[in-house]
């Protein structure tokens, strides 16, 4: 591990809890519907956050669970064996469903585990019904589809074939392009996970090598492991050099010759540093502070220092696995201050004092951060935006540029009203 200095926090913490995932997950599985049991409060996070799919009937809703449903639990559980028969007496098409638990007090006592098995033999096979948690008080927004990913791992078939498994959603564009690659590469055994239909989850097993395309997936990439695959240890495919190095360490696994993977990513990295170019121009030496949220931020530190030439000031995430950060963080500037957990308050006084250029962080602290200068970029982006891959470090730093332009511009503005 390269010299990076790894702290920990604890305090108030100002994040967007499990249930935020469903907003990507329920477009990458159409099939597949989200069952929110939680309060009004998870009602409103999850329409506010998916507000963009009014124009499509949406493939979540939330079964609100309220004071009167604690007379006994009895109660919670009719009421919510009544909106699931409903649900999927309106929405037959409905393939796999997901109960997603929520932070409430009544809803903690519900054990939604069995409630699923029970409702699995009530509807026979016509649909699966598997439960995770999105509380706000265990998880963090992106490891709701941790949880997810992970409740469908113990239906994937077992398979002693050779493939590459891609865990982890990514942009359906995207994945095929990733996927044209390693053909290339004479890789043709490709699965993704998830699928984009729920009921086709690939084979798994021991000849399973897994690259996960995303760093929040600590409990996936365990079940994987538990199946008998093999996790491959590389960087996160974001910008030029984690990419590169993702995809060679999947040709490493399937002993592709060193010439063809060089022969074919050669293009590819050249063309990706040329149309970088204006943007480390824009980026270069300008001073970055990450607060915690997605899980992403370690490798998009790593991509816009080293590729960007951005100054890290710190940065923070909301949990580190170190084994399957291991490969990000040994190309981590020296010195780099990492600091795993948060205490709000604490961090927000240290951009104050290290006057950041940038600040990377939740959308509850971006509106007051603004109102005092200071230019932000919302994580929640990166995970609705196509950035991963070569071909995307471009557009991953200039998801970065826009705000300091921004902020340039508005600081002209105001010059010239003077
Ligand atoms: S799960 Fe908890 S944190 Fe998330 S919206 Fe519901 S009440 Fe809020």
């Amino acid at each position: 591990m390269s010299g990076t200095t790894l702290l920990k926090e604890t305090g108030p913490r100002e994040v967007f809890c499990g249930l935020t995932s469903i907003v990507w997950l329920h477009r990458r599985m159409p099939d597949a519907f989200f069952l929110v049991v939680g309060s009004r409060t998870c009602a409103h996070l999850i329409q506010s956050a998916a507000g963009v799919m009014i124009f499509a009937e949406p493939r979540f809703g939330t079964a609100i669970l309220e004071e009167r449903d604690l007379a006994g639990l009895a109660d919670a559980h009719e009421e919510l064996d009544r909106v699931v028969k409903n649900l999927l007496k309106r929405r037959p098409e409905i393939r796999t469903l997901f109960l997603v638990g929520s932070c409430p007090s009544e809803v903690i006592k519900i054990d939604l585990a069995r409630a699923a098995e029970r409702l699995t033999t009530q509807f026979n096979g016509q649909v699966t019904i598997l439960n995770y948690s999105g509380s706000g008080i265990e998880t963090t927004f992106t490891q709701g589809e941790d949880g997810a990913l992970k409740a469908l791992v113990p239906l994937m078939p077992s398979s002693k074939e050779d493939k590459l498994l891609l865990a982890g959603t990514l942009a359906n564009p995207v994945e095929d392009r990733l996927k044209t690659i390693f053909n290339r590469l004479g890789i043709k055994n490709i699965d993704s996970f998830p699928p984009r239909q729920s009921t086709e989850l690939p084979s798994i097993g021991p000849g399973t090598k897994v690259l996960l395309a995303q760093p929040y997936l600590t409990d996936t990439a365990r079940e994987l492991k538990n199946r008998g695959c093999e996790i491959l240890q590389a960087p996160f495919p974001l910008g030029v050099e984690g990419s590169k190095l993702w995809i060679e360490a999947a040709a490493n696994a399937f002993n592709i010759n060193k010439d063809l993977v060089s022969s074919t990513l050669e293009p590819l990295i050249l063309r990706a540093q040329k149309a970088l170019k204006p943007y480390v121009e824009q980026l270069s030496g300008k001073k970055l502070f990450l607060l915690p949220e997605s899980q992403l931020e370690i490798p998009l530190a790593r991509f816009l220092s080293n590729e960007c030439g951005m100054e890290l000031v710190e940065v923070g995430i909301p949990y580190l696995n170190r084994e399957m950060m291991r490969p990000e963080l040994d190309l981590l500037p020296e010195n780099t201050r990492i600091i795993e957990g948060q205490h709000v308050e604490k961090q927000l006084d240290r951009v104050r004092e290290t006057n950041p250029d940038l600040v990377v962080c939740g959308m509850g602290l971006a509106n007051p951060l603004e109102a005092e200068g200071i230019s932000t970029k919302w994580s929640i982006e990166m995970v609705f935006s196509p950035i991963h891959g070569i071909d995307q470090a471009s557009d991953l730093a200039e998801l970065f540029a826009r705000p300091l332009h921004r902020h340039n511009l508005l600081t002209q503005k105001e010059l010239e009203a003077i």
